[in-house]
């Protein structure tokens, strides 16, 4: 194990504390020493705890089937045995908040999947091929938290990772009009057709608050650095409807763009073709190659036979065409809960070791 970071799950029991432990069981640089969530898990054998709540394909990893849960709060207990902990907790926002930045201020780096942190100005909220220039804002964050090595790093949500790569590698050509909307599994609601049976033979128009998610968190994605915070890019305008369709994971999403100067359709596909960013460029272990992947079927993708992708953490793009009031219209897809989660958390510590701010401590 020598060589690798030590790394602490924060809300290990719930789906996505489960689907880091699956994820990290086996990873190359990273090695799981601690396992917590809230007081109610805490003293338990892990494999006890998930036993009846256990979501993931696989089984419990037996090495960390074995370890007790601790209890979240005990912040320098944990602190005192990683070198960095993912976050993934079910509480209230300003809760999260806080918990978050005494992990930070404890000089225990923190890369979340919480939305708590998603709009204090010196937080990253990243996803790796788009906007690492935007880890240099760490540097702000831990003057103000007054530490030299903790510091809060998180991604967006999931409704977006789809068509931002797709709207991100067009950049050139200026979107300016986005409508957008999405066909949303219902892992997202953290369910399973065994829980949520109402789901089966249905369709939901309405998902709380995403809307608005997947309308401004591009923004900041796509914002810039100015002083001591990030500053949201202003444009493109985007209008969206969030939709919970019965699949069990994969977010699809049907897309309407304008654009300042018209792209040609050849542009787009090459652009989208090529297009690689920085986890790319470094060979990141969780980096997806190619990221993106257009299929010229008018029936692709599907959300059950395209999520896994590049182990579900690429995006599948199809039926590109002219729109009647915009430019171009497409379909694209990428699976919640591996690039739109956990996996999008574990390929963002994997920049962040890559690039300096996560170090054996
Ligand atoms: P979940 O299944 O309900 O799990 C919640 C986790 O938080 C459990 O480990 C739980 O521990 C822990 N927890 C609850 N109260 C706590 C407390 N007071 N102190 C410490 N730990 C506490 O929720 P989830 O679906 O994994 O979501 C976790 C976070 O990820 C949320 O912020 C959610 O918005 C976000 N997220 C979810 C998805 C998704 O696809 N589900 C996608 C992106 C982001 P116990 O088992 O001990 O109760």
């Amino acid at each position: 194990m020598s060589g690798k970071l030590k790394v602490g799950v924060v809300g290990a029991t719930g789906m996505v504390g489960q689907r880091f432990v699956s994820l990290l069981a086996d990873h190359p640089w990273f090695d799981v020493v601690s396992v917590s969530a809230s007081e109610r898990s805490a003293g338990k054998k892990y494999s006890d705890t998930v036993a009846d709540r256990w979501a993931m394909p696989v089984p419990v990893p037996g090495h960390i089937g074995s370890m007790t849960v601790e209890d979240a709060s005990k912040v320098e207990q944990i602190g005192g045995k990683v070198d960095f902990v993912f976050c993934a907790v079910d509480m209230p926002k300003d809760q999260t908040r806080e918990l978050e930045e005494r992990y930070a201020r404890a000089e225990t780096p923190v890369v979340s999947n919480n939305s708590a942190h998603r709009w204090t100005p010196d937080v990253p909220m990243l996803i790796p091929e788009i906007n690492d220039a935007h880890l240099a804002v760490i540097d702000s964050q831990r003057k103000r938290l007054g530490t030299s090595n903790g510091f809060i790093a998180v991604k967006p949500n999931c409704s977006i990772q789809s068509y931002v790569p797709a709207l991100h590698a067009l950049r050139e050509f200026t979107p300016e009009k986005v409508f957008v909307c999405t066909y949303q599994a219902i892992s997202g609601a953290g369910k399973t057709f065994k829980d949520w049976p109402e789901m089966v033979d249905n369709v939901i128009p309405y998902i709380g608050g995403e809307e608005e998610k997947s309308e401004k968190e591009p923004l900041k994605v796509w914002g810039s650095i100015k002083g001591a915070k990030i500053v949201p890019a202003t444009s493109p305008a985007i209008t969206s409807q969030c939709i919970r369709v019965p699949a069990s994971d994969g977010h699809l999403a049907a897309v309407f763009v304008g654009f300042q100067k018209r792209p040609a359709k050849e542009r787009i596909l090459e652009l989208w073709k090529s297009y690689r960013g920085r986890p790319q460029e470094l060979g990141l272990p969780s980096a997806p190659n190619p990221f993106l992947h257009y299929f010229e079927e008018d029936n692709r993708p599907q959300t059950r036979l395209d999520r896994d992708f590049e182990k579900g953490m690429g995006v599948t793009l199809g039926r590109l065409r002219e729109d009647l009031l915009l430019d171009w219209r497409f379909v694209c897809l990428s699976h919640n809960t591996l690039r739109g989660a956990a996996g999008g958390a574990v390929l963002m510590a994997e920049l962040l070791q890559a690039e300096g701010y996560l170090k054996a401590r």
